[in-house]
């Protein structure tokens, strides 16, 4: 489905421009097989070492643009460039790519009845070949892997079952997950999504401050304006798949937020029923009223 070359494609070269991209997207779009056009064309940068909010309510796009990052969602148009590799449609770049990129998802996909350390080394997984996985974990891993839980504050934890720990405690284990692949770049879909306000907070302190320490570049979708404005170095803001906001978080104004969560931001085709609530006009909610109608909807 992948079109080699975007139609706005230039030289075809990888070179990128004075920012230090870790990696940038080039007019990509995706359509899904059911003719849903969930990412309108997007030319987009992510500078190394950045700690970029991807934000916007339901269906803006943001899980259709993180994992057209990572290769798990093919692009019906345009490209994803990695610095110093090239274009991701190429499955040794792709790999490449992949062993140096962590993920972080919504649902844990924890394997609930193996332990959280053995649940960690399963992040190491991209460093062997097919066959290697059947070879037991070599010490230098477990080490890795011990000191990945001890970063997230687990290391009591380390063998017990994943299934015995608390929601944020089992997000930490992702994390640690992702973290033990020592990761130059960190993709983390809604990560506290699931989590009280609280134990979010919490959470998304530790992963900033670990990616801040380790010099990680961080892509991190989120639906709430108040914890993007708190974490972010840069906010891009998603809304009917297409970038409407892209800037400082200080620059985030009322304006902005309702294009993000207004009438105006609620195009996805999974229109949420919240949506029919913020008519335009009279009705226009205010911006906190509508980032808590988009809470109550997630
Ligand atoms: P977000 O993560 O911001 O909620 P998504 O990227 O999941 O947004 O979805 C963007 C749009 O694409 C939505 O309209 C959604 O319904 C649609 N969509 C997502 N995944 C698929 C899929 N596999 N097939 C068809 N449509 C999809
Ligand atoms: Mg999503």
């Amino acid at each position: 489905m992948s079109t080699a070359d975007a139609a706005s494609a230039d030289s075809g070269t990888t070179g990128f421009g004075t920012a230090k991209p870790l990696l940038r997207t080039e007019s990509l779009a995706v359509t899904y097989a059911d003719g849903t056009r969930a990412l309108q064309p997007i030319s987009c940068s992510f500078a190394s070492g950045d700690f970029v909010v991807l934000l916007g309510s339901s269906g803006a796009g943001k899980s259709t643009l993180l994992r057209s990052l990572n290769g798990l969602v093919q692009p019906s148009q345009g490209r994803v460039l990695v610095s110093g590799l090239g274009d991701i449609a190429d499955r040794r770049v792709l790999r490449a790519h992949r062993r140096r990129t962590g993920m972080v998802f919504q649902q844990h996909h924890l394997i609930g009845r193996r332990s959280v350390l053995d649940n960690v080394l399963l992040g190491r997984l991209g460093h062997h070949s097919a066959w290697a996985t059947w070879v037991p974990w070599s010490r230098t891993e477990k080490e890795m892997a011990l000191a990945a839980i001890d970063r997230v504050g687990l290391i009591d934890h380390a063998l017990r079952r994943a299934d015995q720990l608390s929601g944020g405690q089992q997000q930490r284990v992702g994390m640690a997950r992702a973290l033990v692949q020592a990761p130059q770049l960190l993709l983390a879909d809604e990560p506290v999504a699931s989590l009280d306000p609280a134990t979010a907070e919490r959470l998304l302190a530790q992963m900033h401050e670990i990616c801040k320490t380790d010099g990680l570049t961080a892509i991190v979708s989120l639906h709430q304006v108040d914890f993007a404005r708190q974490f972010a170095d840069r906010i891009v803001g998603l809304a009917g798949g297409a970038v409407v906001f892209d800037g400082a978080p200080a620059a985030l104004g009322e304006d902005a937020v309702l294009r993000l969560y207004g009438s105006h931001g609620t195009q996805g085709t999974d229109e949420t029923p919240d949506s029919h609530h913020t008519h335009p006009g009279a009705g226009m909610p205010s911006a906190t009223q509508a980032i808590n109608l988009e809470r109550a909807a997630a």
